[in-house]
């Protein structure tokens, strides 16, 4: 139930916005206003916005009501500055996707919810980034970056947003756009808010005419600093306009709705050397820093012992460290140029200039990009490692301090001897150095009071040490937020605090734009609205909710996301713990049903994002596994027995439906189908026209040929039981082609003992069948073991999930191949391939995905066709028979491939045969495996 003002809002805005997109029960406000931080607010109404139109009305009727509201881009702030109790405005996933570059490139407009690294990969053709690069930049979309004024380990201060920006759009809390690329819009602008801009000038010049506040300010910007306003902009602009632009930078939501920005685009330069250095100490680190700041180096980071620690038996990092001493550090050093003599030139002028420095071993610089791209991997591996070694139940807490380079190593020895006055043990400080900027981690119990009140003390310490003896920043990149809200007085002192109050009251009169971030007159907010972090399930109890898998989690945006879904299962397993009968708790466990279990596709992509390897899926199919009953196990375990039977039945159906639909055609059987799923109350599986028609039997006994050599098939059941479809243009069952392309290469197929019993165990498996999905899964280990003489011949699956699956579950010593790597290690110099005129589609699905095949199937696609088209689709959300079960979930799974087709685009291949149905019906063109392409277009070598 909405309180009154919500629900007028809501009354309000469902004239202009779908009501669809205001959310406000239960569940969903819980799930949508959690962010990376260790705060817990829950909005009372999200409004998911798609365009401009809906941001003005939304701003202006908040504003009329005094409802306050808070911006959402992809929620991964951790300092408390992306949520709300109130309004939270979220960009929605259809609009602030436009991009455009500059003829020259030497600029980019980008949209407020694209992704950092989705911007890096439009330049990257023209050898360009952009500025800012803060480490969740695969996460980060353009409206957080440019709010957070993010940046991280080689953008340094002179490339990040502030120095980067070009233009801006923005929406004020008035509804007021300005667009400083567009000269109209800036007289405008200008000529209405006259007054307005008369008092932002004042604002300035008292800044400019205080000689000591102007240089306090410009000595504090020379390292990273996002505590509070960005009055640099004041001091450093004389243009109004211009002086807007930069304040937006690092205003956290608190000044206006930024629509899009254009940056400056940065050179990627051609080559890189990486080297893992060693020092006796930080104090001796940090002289080295000041030194390497001389030459050029691209990137330094430095890593504590403490942190060296939690990586040194990770792979790429070299087994002597762990016997060096309990001081050493280490910087990871990385120099750049355009061509190899000048990268050259750079090693050698860094290894002359570090002579005189001790060092705790010897080092080199490596040009090997798997080389160096382990040692980064070390790097980044520090934070997870510590999350992943903390208490369950504990928060995580990334602090984010920045000093003048000269003081860091006194201030970072001051720093341990804090942690160890406030028994902090095991933080790890890691940090880019060039900037005087070091993160340091806490994993404090916030259910314990104890535990808030060490909390306090400590930061107050932590304040007085970087603010008062080093003259630092508390918060270098992560932003002010809550966090460091009651301390921006103390950093910035009471002038230039006092005009950064002013800025807010002038840019938002009613304190309506996420208040209580940035400026706060509430001193213990930062020690307030602790996010509880019960440990609910092992499978996630490691879980930070940083957010990074929801770029990768298919149901994200439609239902919840991998971080909603465990968010909404730590309060469920909470509420059952402390509350068990309570109402909230029944609504929960009811929404989850829908929200989280049943539109999990269970494909796991979102672990492939995961800094501590979730798979989010997982949980899912252990809490099926849990709720499956006695009765369901039994069936489960029949099925299991007589797969033979079940595969046999099931093609006489596909056969028979088949038959009707040749006879009543496409339109009457969808509306029949419709129709008789709607009566059986969403029981019955949606058909569609494209449902494959039954597979022909794979005959074992028919496999006459004898090549030389041998090969295992093992033809997975779907493909085993589904044939193509009646729209398809061919006939011919996978089994048939696979049969066919296999002996054109040479090979003699053996087919595994048994085979019409046979399963991998996977859709088992993946509906919490545990029991079942094992016992498969031996019957086809020995299966295979024996077919392939203990794991000599390689092993052949056509479907790409079960072979994922067989990889996991099976004995290691079996070969085994899904369809495109054995394309391409086996049948490929066996055959003379000649391209088809043309371009076609690729899927690579899920499981395609995580073993890493996404650029092969690329490149075998390549050797048979002109031109290969690979429209971006996250997994296709069909997940084994969702697409029958729950067809809206394929539907949004696949809502965008249609438009990516181009015209001339009339067929498509994936590795899949149930993913290939709800492709085929949702991109419009027929989609079949890899294999019916290879063989159409392949001969024998000789
Ligand atoms: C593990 C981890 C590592 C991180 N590493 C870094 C790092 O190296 N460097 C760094 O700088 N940060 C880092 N961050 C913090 C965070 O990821 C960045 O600040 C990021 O830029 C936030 O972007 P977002 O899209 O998630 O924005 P959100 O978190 O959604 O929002 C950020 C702020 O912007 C406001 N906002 C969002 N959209 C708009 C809009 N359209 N108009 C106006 N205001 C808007 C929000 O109200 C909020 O105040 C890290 C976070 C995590 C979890
Ligand atoms: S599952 Fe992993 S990626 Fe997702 S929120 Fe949790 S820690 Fe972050
Ligand atoms: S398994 Fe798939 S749908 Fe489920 S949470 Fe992970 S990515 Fe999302």
């Amino acid at each position: 139930m909405l309180s009154d003002s919500y629900q007028d809002l809501f009354d309000q805005l469902k004239a202009v916005i779908p009501e669809e997109r205001l959310i406000h029960d239960e569940l969903r406000t819980l799930a949508y206003g959690t962010d990376a931080s260790f705060y817990r607010y829950v909005p009372r109404l999200i409004v998911k916005v798609e365009s401009e139109r809906e941001v003005i009305a939304t701003l202006q009727a908040c504003r009329a009501l005094g409802l306050g509201v808070t911006f959402r881009a992809a929620g991964t702030s951790l300092s408390g500055q992306a949520s709300t109790d109130s309004v939270l405005m979220v960009l929605g996933d259809k609009g602030w996707h436009d991009h455009a570059i500059a003829s020259d490139q030497s600029a980019i407009t980008l949209q407020a919810g694209i992704r950092g690294a989705q911007a890096n990969r439009y330049l990257a053709p023209y050898g360009k980034k952009i500025g800012p690069d803060p480490a969740s930049i695969d996460s980060a979309k353009i409206g957080g970056i440019v709010a957070n004024n993010a940046c991280g380990m080689a953008s340094g201060v002179e490339l990040n947003s502030q120095y980067t920006l070009k233009d801006i759009r923005l929406i004020f809390a008035d509804g007021t756009v300005l667009d400083t690329r567009d000269d109209h819009s800036r007289q405008a602008f200008l000529h209405q808010k006259k007054d307005w801009i008369d008092r932002l000038q004042a604002l300035a010049d008292r800044l400019k005419n205080d000689a000591s506040l102007a240089a306090k300010i410009r000595r504090k910007y020379q390292i990273k600093n996002t505590t509070g306003y960005s009055v640099n902009a004041l001091v450093e602009q004389d243009d109004p306009i211009k002086m807007i632009q930069h304040l937006i930078v690092g205003s956290e939501g608190t000044l206006a709705f930024i629509s899009d920005a254009t940056f400056l685009t940065a050179e990627e330069p051609r080559t890189k050397a990486t080297s893992l250095m060693l020092f006796p100490d930080i104090a001796t680190t940090c002289e080295a820093v000041l030194i390497l700041r001389q030459c050029p180096v691209q990137a330094a980071e430095l890593i504590d012992r403490v942190a060296l620690r939690t990586v040194e038996d990770k792979p790429g990092v070299p087994a002597y460290i762990k016997s060096l001493g309990p001081e050493v550090t280490a910087l990871l050093v990385e120099t750049a140029a355009n061509d190899d003599d000048a990268l050259q030139a750079n090693i050698r002028q860094i290894q002359e200039k570090l002579q005189p420095i001790a060092m705790a071993h010897d080092y080199s610089f490596t040009t090997d990009p798997g080389e160096a791209a382990a040692l980064w991997t070390v790097r980044k591996g520090i934070f997870p490692s510590a999350c992943s070694e903390r208490d369950v139940g504990t928060a995580v807490i990334i602090e984010d301090i920045a000093v003048p380079v000269e003081s860091l190593g006194d201030c970072l020895l001051e720093l341990q001897k804090l942690f160890a006055k406030y028994d902090y043990r095991n933080c790890v400080i890691w940090g880019h150095v060039f900037d005087g900027n070091v993160h340091f981690v806490l994993t404090p119990d916030f259910s314990q009071p104890a535990e808030i009140e060490r909390y306090k003390t400590f930061m107050y310490e932590v304040v007085d040490l970087v603010v008062a003896r080093y003259d630092g920043s508390l918060k270098a990149e992560h932003g002010t937020g809550r966090n460091m809200a009651p301390f921006v007085e103390k950093e910035w002192g009471p002038e230039i605090y006092a005009v950064m109050k002013e800025i807010k009251a002038l840019f938002d009169p009613d304190n309506m734009l996420n208040p209580d971030v940035m400026i706060s007159d509430d001193p213990d907010i930062f020690v307030k609205q602790f996010k509880p972090m019960p440990g609910a399930h092992e499978i996630v109890d490691t879980c930070i909710e940083c957010g990074f898998c929801e770029r990768n989690c298919m149901s994200n945006d439609f239902t919840l996301s991998a971080r909603q879904r465990i968010v909404i299962w730590r309060e469920i397993a909470e509420l059952r713990r402390r509350n068990p009968r309570s109402d909230r708790l029944k609504v929960l466990e009811r929404q989850f049903a829908y929200y989280g279990d049943r539109t999990c596709a269970a494909d796991g992509l979102c672990a492939l994002s995961c800094p501590v390897d979730i798979d989010t899926g997982e949980l899912i199919k252990d809490l099926r596994a849990r709720r499956t009953g006695g009765i369901g196990q039994f069936m489960a375990g029949q099925i299991g027995n007589h797969m033979g039977r079940v595969t046999g039945t099931m093609r006489g159906t596909l056969g028979a439906v088949d038959r009707v639909h040749r006879i009543l055609g496409s339109t009457v059987m969808s509306g029949l189908a419709r129709g008789a799923r709607r009566l059986s109350l969403d029981r019955l599986p949606q058909w569609n026209p494209h449902m494959p028609a039954r597979a022909a039997a794979v005959r074992p006994e028919r496999a006459f040929y004898k090549g030389v050599d041998q090969v295992v098939y093992f033809p997975a059941c779907i493909a085993r039981t589904m044939g193509p479809g009646r729209q398809d243009d061919t006939r011919q069952s996978l089994t048939h082609i696979t049969e066919n392309l296999v002996r054109k290469a040479g090979y003699q197929i053996i087919y595994p003992e048994g085979l019409d019993n046979l399963c991998c165990g996977m859709a088992f498996n993946s509906k919490g069948f545990k029991r079942t999905a094992a016992e498969k899964a031996a019957e086809l280990e020995e299966a295979l073991m024996a077919a392939s003489d203990g794991g000599r011949l390689p092993v052949l699956c056509d479907t790409s999930p079960c072979l994922h699956h067989m990889k996991k579950t099976l004995d290691p010593a079996l070969q085994l191949y899904e369809p495109i790597e054995f394309t391409l290690d086996y049948l490929a110099k066996r055959l003379v391939f000649e391209p088809q005129p043309g371009a076609v589609a690729l899927h690579a699905v899920c499981s395609a995905k995580k073993m890493g095949l996404e650029d092969k199937l690329v490149t075998l696609a390549r050797m048979c066709a002109a031109e290969v088209v690979v429209p971006e689709v996250n997994c296709c959300g069909f997940a084994g028979d969702k697409g029958f079960s729950v067809p809206e979930l394929n539907a949004f799974g696949l809502r965008n491939l249609k438009d990516q087709l181009p015209a001339g685009v009339t067929e498509g291949y994936s590795t899949s045969r149930t993913c290939e149905i709800g492709l085929s019906l949702h991109g419009g063109i027929p989609y079949r495996s890899i294999l019916y392409l290879v063989d159409r277009v392949t001969r024998p070598a000789d």
